[in-house]
């Protein structure tokens, strides 16, 4: 039997108390197996950032159970969840403004590389290749396009060899055509290496891409039909 790379059992997270108190997951269960891409929608504040940051580890729960790659986090301290991550969690983020300028392409991944201490089973060159980079691997951030540097912050989010890669709105700063090559990729890039994706957006044109869509609403996720 495969371990799935992702379990959620009846997580809830609070905000607040009394009146103004906010349930940012409801009571949230959901598994996620090595290869599979799957998508989350759903309105601003309905908890879709609180759901990744409680996948990676970022944001522990008030109640329930959270396993990475067969390993409960759930109660680790701090310096452990930050091994978790390491070892198993890639994150790409909404533009991937984030990438040092001064950097090309390459050594973005090889910087990824040192700052985990481990590295996949691929090479940063066979990761450049993967992401359709190989003919920038030399160029800064400031002379790639959009979509372009979207393809590094993949390709850096899977130098380590993750089970696991969480994605927030990846999609936000694309046009059309970029936003569909973007996700394609990422299903691409979990399918071929077993990583299980979860990614949240709320362009519903991109989500055909997906294996599987749920719905979050008011903390809740359920099946979106
Ligand atoms: P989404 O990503 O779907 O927009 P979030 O997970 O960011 O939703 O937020 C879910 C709910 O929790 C919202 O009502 C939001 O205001 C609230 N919330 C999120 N983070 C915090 C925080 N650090 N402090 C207080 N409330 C928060
Ligand atoms: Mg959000």
């Amino acid at each position: 039997m495969t371990t799935p790379a992702l379990i959620l059992d009846d997580v809830r997270v609070s905000y607040g108390d009394g009146d103004s108190e906010v349930h940012a997951l409801d009571g949230v269960s959901l598994t996620v197996n090595p290869g599979e891409f799957v998508a989350v929608v759903g309105p601003s504040g309905s908890g879709k950032s609180t759901l990744l940051a409680v996948a990676g580890a970022l944001t522990t729960p008030d109640s329930g159970r959270v396993a990475v790659a067969g390993e409960k986090i759930t109660g680790l301290a701090d310096a452990e969840l930050a091994r978790v991550r390491r070892e198993h969690i890639g994150f790409v983020f909404q533009s991937s403004g984030n990438l040092p300028s001064a950097l090309r392409a390459r050594d973005q991944l090889e910087l990824a590389a040192r700052i985990l201490g481990r590295r996949g089973r691929r090479s940063n060159d066979e990761l450049l290749e993967a992401v359709g980079m190989a003919h920038r691997a030399s160029h800064r951030p400031a002379a790639l396009s959009g979509g372009e540097r979207q393809r590094i912050g993949i390709a850096r989010a899977l130098v380590g060899g993750p089970d696991l890669l969480l994605v927030d709105e990846p999609t936000a700063a694309l046009d059309r055509q970029r936003a569909h090559e973007i996700v394609a990729l990422l299903a691409e890039e979990c399918h071929e290496l077993g990583v299980a994706g979860v990614m949240v957006t709320h362009d519903l044109e991109v989500i055909a891409h997906c294996d599987r869509v749920l719905q979050m609403v008011d903390g809740r996720l359920s099946a979106r039909d």
